[in-house]
């Protein structure tokens, strides 16, 4: 079951299952999404300022497309390519360079790491306090 939304785009309430969008509006981006990508085919090398005038799509969705790997694009500027957000690093794909992912899962980690010996010391406290009530229902039981 999903959960009641308003899609963010036209408002209509609608239950949300993978998306963020109503349906009507995930279709309309796929829509947009294959007008952006068969440009793009047909028009190597046409600037990020082309590609949003002509398909009247925003340049924010075709980076996002861009960093979800669904759209290759590179003009002569290199200006539509998604940067690390992290550093700023011109990338192909996903969010972070390569460095920064490695940093960064890396910090994940050790928080990980951290918060597993305080949830196991947390545990062996309530063990201890069950233990405790037990033995104290037991004495009064007797
Ligand atoms: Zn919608
Ligand atoms: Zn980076």
């Amino acid at each position: 079951m999903g959960e009641l939304k308003n899609c963010p785009v036209c408002g209509k309430v609608f239950v949300k299952v993978v998306k963020n969008l109503c349906p009507a509006c995930i279709e309309a981006e796929e829509r947009e999404f294959m007008e952006v990508r068969d440009y793009i085919k047909d028009n190597p090398g046409a600037s990020v300022e082309e590609i949003t005038t002509i398909t009247g799509t925003e340049e924010k969705k075709i980076l996002r497309w861009l960093r979800e790997g669904r759209i290759e694009y590179t003009n002569s500027e290199g200006k539509l390519r998604p940067t690390c957000k992290s550093c700023g690093t011109p990338i192909n794909v996903g969010n972070l360079c390569a460095k920064c992912a490695k940093e960064l899962s890396s910090k994940i980690n050790s928080m990980t790491s951290a918060g597993q010996k305080y949830n196991k010391s947390s545990d062996e406290g309530r063990d201890e306090n069950s233990r405790r009530m037990y033995a104290a229902k037991r004495v009064r039981k007797d």
